[in-house]
């Protein structure tokens, strides 16, 4: 394959082989810097895990990096934040991590890509002074990403760091995995306004085809839920507890209320892991009417519950729940539930995946005023960077640069934002490093 800026360094290909991932030792995997203070963090990342890989493998293996551009860094090379030859490279590549991108938020035409300001002119920021940052607004470069690259699964893992204050006595038993839908549900954008024609239309269509009235001044959302967008994601979060051998999958759902959306996704579920992973998998249902509750060795259990109880099963009795499967709306809710327990840090890593493509991320944003300061925690980069290699199957790897950052964290060796949660909870021994100090902290214990 041609590109015109990129340029693939020597290396394997990561391949796709019948729904499993082809490792060579010397994999090519995308890098997007980001913008902000993608600048500090993402740098930190690449030195953390060349790091690792080299402790653990010597020079059997290692990854080649591969510079691709969007935000800033696509505005300066193709002269778009969002260049085609990027989603082409990334598609080819099948493996990528990404820091943060600016997205405009305001009402202005232009905004500078440096300093994320908004403005009604191009040419110079207002603000920073820079005058190669400044372009039009435009969508969000992550949505784009997802819908480009059909990237129909968003997983964060959520686990607790030792020395991490954290609200919840069990948050040291917290280690999840989320794989929430992002295609479909609430968020499928369906949603029209009270009083606007289709509102008027849908409202008489249930009247005509139900009998049963809805306000007429009511608002109306349409809430999909699909064979296909259910299968796929219950898929991937079988697929990564098969891979990274985990004990359960739980789909979470309002079933009891909506029968024939979040419902049927429970239905679908269990369906397809009967049907596809029939032989690695009991339902809690064969459990304990086939099994008399004891669980085979080395199997998965598939359970379901109920999103309401769930909240409160995951803060009573966290050690219970592995890997979750989850519709659009339950797993942002879920998501950011979990995160809070284990100290809702900027910590929390993230991926966007679709059958082929993974793009791991930081979840935080781009903080402007911390940029090029190397302040920032580089946590959530380094630790998508640890699912990265968890998906590489690398394991080894992943799991020396989590023992480095939690030793790091329990030594009190943390960036200001840790530094300052620690020291409220009375800790007299922690030092506060730059993002790049902290990366030299991990590194040092590996
Ligand atoms: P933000 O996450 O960039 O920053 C909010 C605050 O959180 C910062 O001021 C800082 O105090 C803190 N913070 C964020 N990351 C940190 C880190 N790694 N270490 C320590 N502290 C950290 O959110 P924002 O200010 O609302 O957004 C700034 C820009 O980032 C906007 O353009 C927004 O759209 C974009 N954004 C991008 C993503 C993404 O690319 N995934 C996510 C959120 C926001």
């Amino acid at each position: 394959m041609q590109f015109k800026e990129v340029k693939i360094p020597e290396g394997d290909r990561i391949e796709s082989k019948d729904g499993k991932l082809v490792v060579g030792d010397r994999p090519i995997v995308g890098v997007l810097r980001g913008d902000g203070i993608g600048l500090d963090i993402t740098p930190v990342m690449r030195k953390v895990v060349d790091a690792a890989v080299e402790r653990v493998y010597r020079d059997k293996r290692a990854i080649a990096w591969c510079p691709l551009y969007a935000g800033l860094e696509g505005l300066q090379r193709y002269g778009s934040e969002f260049p085609d030859e990027t989603i082409e490279a990334i598609r080819h590549l099948k493996v990528a991590i990404k820091g943060p991108f600016t997205t405009p938020v305001g009402e202005e035409t232009h905004v500078c890509l440096h300093c994320a300001h908004q403005q009604n002119r191009a040419g110079k920021c207002e603000k920073c002074g820079k005058d190669d940052g400044v372009t039009e607004r435009f969508r969000s470069i992550n949505v784009r990403f997802r819908q480009a690259l059909d990237l129909f699964a968003c997983v964060r893992p959520v686990r607790y760091f030792k020395g991490v204050p954290a609200p919840n006595k069990y948050a040291d038993k917290v280690d999840f995995i989320l794989f929430r839908e992002n295609t479909e549900d609430v968020y499928a954008g369906h949603d029209f306004e009270s009083g606007s024609e289709t509102a008027r239309a849908i409202i008489s269509l249930i009247k005509e085809k139900t009998g049963r009235q809805i306000r007429l001044d009511s608002g109306i959302g349409v809430k999909p839920i699909s064979v296909f967008g259910t299968e796929r994601i219950v898929r991937k979060a079988l697929q990564w507890a098969v891979q990274q051998k985990l004990p359960s999958v739980t789909l979470v759902h309002k079933g009891n209320i909506m029968k024939f959306t979040e419902g049927s996704f429970v239905k679908w579920g269990y369906e397809l892991a009967r049907r596809e992973f029939g032989d690695i998998t009991v339902s809690e249902k064969e459990l304990w009417e086939k099994l008399g509750g004891k669980m085979p060795a080395g199997k998965i259990l598939v359970k379901d519950r109920i999103a309401d109880s769930i909240f409160q099963q995951i803060q009573t009795r966290p050690d219970e729940y592995s890997v979750f499967a989850l519709p659009n709306l339950n797993g942002d809710y879920l998501s950011d539930a979990a995160i809070a327990l284990v100290g809702g840090l900027g910590l929390g890593p993230g991926a966007n995946m679709s059958e082929e493509v993974a793009l791991f991320e930081a979840t935080h944003g781009t903080a402007p005023k911390y940029t090029g300061m190397d302040k920032v925690n580089p946590g959530s980069i380094i630790l998508s960077a640890v699912m990265m290699l968890n998906h590489m199957g690398w394991n080894e790897a992943a799991d020396r640069i989590l023992r480095g950052m939690e030793q790091a964290i329990q030594d009190g060796r943390v960036t200001y934002d840790l530094a300052r949660l620690m020291e409220r909870e009375g800790r007299k021994d922690v030092r506060e490093l730059s993002s790049s100090g902290f990366g030299e902290a991990i590194i040092e214990r590996l």
